[in-house]
């Protein structure tokens, strides 16, 4: 009988696929590993904000079954429909069960528009690589009404709910850029709304001066704390009793967690309930649950990733603590880099569960330049290269070499922010 240890990861994002990969690292063939996941590819969601100015789609997707084979990973096509702990057993929609000795529920967030009246039926949301490709269409039509002199309105928003609103505000300072390189910014009126109190504020207040200041010098009408109540035709209405017209509306949505596991301990948007340094799921003794679907708040890709490599290393040292010294523990450093296309904010913020983004750790850092726009794009090329061969973001020579470069650009492109 074979007695290697099976896990089982659901869900092909960052988080499953950086589990995965890590296992392989530290286990070899001491485990095996097999993928659910609903889709034949791996989508690196960072680099789609590019794709409405023209940015290539070649290498957004990556078809998993090429990791997968370098790596043996079995792939099982499917949807998860419900997991037992006892017996452990994982069944799929298409009445499959499969057997596991560790689970890995990496299933990610789901957007939820119809929780705002209008949204899904007036808005460009932003989320998947079609989305951005449709949004690239409108913005091209706005770019050429301008060039034939008629003014356009375009409007961002940011609705209560939103788990990560990082690429609505690149999103706006892109269109920006892309504009007065067009040479018709005057004739597009661009604002942005957020429910948030203070601009990007998942990753601490450091980042409102510096948004306030770039969305001041770039001629764009922002406003903090407006909450969407509604969306009509070319109307957004907020809960102070204002209203704002516009000609086009992107906008993200309120989150849930895409999968709503029956019997798993879950927060009211279904967001599963872990033990903060493993991602095990409360209450369990084999199930986890790394990236946006577990319960940390900010739902950012690089967090999903050091959770990822926390999951893998608890897994090893239950497997087999010789083949890892020390397991990492999921420290919640945040780290983002705003794209603007002409230059980039890069932020990086210790986060801590207190509730008040005024209360955070020390060592934030924050720094504007063109040199971390061309980070991004470096960053960019880099994580899905490391996917495409089966290997973890973070681990290895590799990594470590970026790491390095990483920490030098934020010593001298960055500044510390005390409050
Ligand atoms: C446009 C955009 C830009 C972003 N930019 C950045 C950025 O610059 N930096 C950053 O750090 N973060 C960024 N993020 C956030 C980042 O993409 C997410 O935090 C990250 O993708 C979360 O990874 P995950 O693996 O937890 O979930 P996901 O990436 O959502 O992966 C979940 C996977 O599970 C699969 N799945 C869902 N349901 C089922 C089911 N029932 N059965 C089987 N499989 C299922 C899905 O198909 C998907 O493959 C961005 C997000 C977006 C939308």
């Amino acid at each position: 009988m074979d007695t290697t240890p099976r896990v089982l990861v659901v869900g092909g994002g960052l988080a499953g696929m950086e589990t995965l990969f890590a296992l392989r690292q530290r286990l070899g063939d001491r485990v095996d590993l097999t993928l659910v996941t609903d889709r034949d590819d791996f989508e690196f969601r960072p680099s789609t904000v590019y794709v409405p100015f023209g940015g290539a789609e070649d290498d957004l997707r990556i078809p998993v079954a090429v990791p997968a084979e370098r790596q043996g990973i079995t792939v099982r096509r499917g949807e998860v429909a419900w997991v037992e702990t006892e017996p452990k057993r994982l069944a799929l929609t298409d009445g499959c069960t499969l057997d596991y000795d560790y689970l890995v529920l990496a299933t990610g967030a789901a957007m939820r528009p119809e929780r705002v009246p209008g949204l899904a039926e007036h808005a460009h949301l932003v989320g998947s690589l079609e989305q951005m490709r449709e949004l690239g269409r409108t913005l091209r039509r706005v770019r050429d009404a301008a060039v034939d002199g008629s003014p356009q309105h375009v409007l961002f928003l940011v609705p209560p709910g939103n788990a990560w609103p990082g690429p609505v505000y690149e999103l706006a300072f892109m269109l920006e850029t892309w504009l007065r390189r067009s040479r018709v910014r005057d004739l597009v009126c661009l604002t942005f709304a957020t429910f948030e109190d203070r601009y990007l504020e998942a990753l601490g207040t450091g980042l409102h001066p510096v948004i306030g200041e770039e969305f001041a010098d770039r001629g764009i009408i922002s406003r903090a704390r407006a909450v969407v109540t509604g969306v009509e035709p070319n109307l957004v209405r907020f809960a102070d009793g204002t209203a704002h017209t516009f000609d086009v509306l992107v906008s993200s949505a309120p989150h849930t967690a895409a999968v709503d596991y029956e019997g798993l301990p879950k927060d009211l948007n279904g967001f599963l309930l872990t033990e903060p340094q493993t991602r095990r799921v409360r209450c369990t003794d084999v199930v986890y649950a790394p990236g946006d679907a577990g319960d940390f708040p900010v739902k950012l890709g690089y967090l999903s990733l050091l959770q990822a490599d926390a999951v893998a290393d608890d897994i090893t040292a239950r497997i087999d603590p010789a083949a890892v010294g020390e397991p990492r523990r999921f420290d919640p450093v945040g780290m983002f880099v705003l794209e603007m296309l002409d230059e980039a904010v890069y932020a990086r913020t210790p986060l801590a569960l207190t509730g008040e983004p005024d209360r955070a750790r020390d060592g934030r850092r924050v720094g504007v330049s063109p040199i971390w726009h061309l980070g991004k794009k470096t960053l960019g090329v880099y994580l899905p290269q490391q996917f495409r061969a089966g290997r973890p973001v973070h681990g290895g020579l590799h990594q470590q070499a970026v790491a390095l470069g990483l920490q030098g650009l934020s010593t001298t492109w960055s500044d510390r922010v005390t409050e």
